[in-house]
């Protein structure tokens, strides 16, 4: 398996020195920022929705490797999904790395490159970090016309 985690890990960096839908997006319909403080992640998601799908993501800020990617590999996901689609793999990814039951075989494959973050499981700290920015889209969903401002705990 050591082979396997070296590519995720290869995947990881690659989002961080080159994240993709980096910046702002002008046809954004929801906002929000997000702050981590344990780690001093800070991101702002930006969404274009248009009824009841999710056209395009896009995300800026600043913060660990772990925290950046995660933010590139959910902006690269979840365009073109609807927000049910959405919100399912966002459940999937919470219960790959703090579930208290390992994700079901058949959910496995709609996480795609998701996957890569399985490792951070063991390291509950920088859990916060991998979902930094799918807890930041969850509050500029509730929150579609003001920035929103949310700390994890
Ligand atoms: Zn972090």
């Amino acid at each position: 398996m050591d082979g396997l985690s070296d590519l995720y890990q290869e995947l990881i960096l690659d989002h961080n020195a080159r994240p993709r839908n980096f910046g702002p997006l002008p046809a954004a319909t929801h906002n929000a920022e997000g702050y981590n403080p344990v780690c001093g992640d800070q991101i702002t998601v930006h969404m274009a929705i248009e009824g009841d799908v999710i056209q395009k993501v896009a995300f800026e800020g600043k913060g660990c490797a772990i925290s950046k990617a995660s933010a590139s590999l959910m902006t690269d996901q979840l365009a073109g999904k609807s927000l049910d689609d959405a919100q399912k793999l966002f459940q999937i990814f919470h219960a790959l790395l703090a579930g208290s039951e390992a994700v079901p075989q058949e959910d496995e494959p709609q996480l795609g490159k998701l996957l890569a973050f399985s490792g951070v499981r063991a390291f509950p700290m920088r859990v916060k970090c991998a979902t930094l920015a799918w807890h930041t889209l969850q509050a500029a969903l509730k929150n579609p016309s003001t920035t929103a401002h949310i700390t994890t705990e």
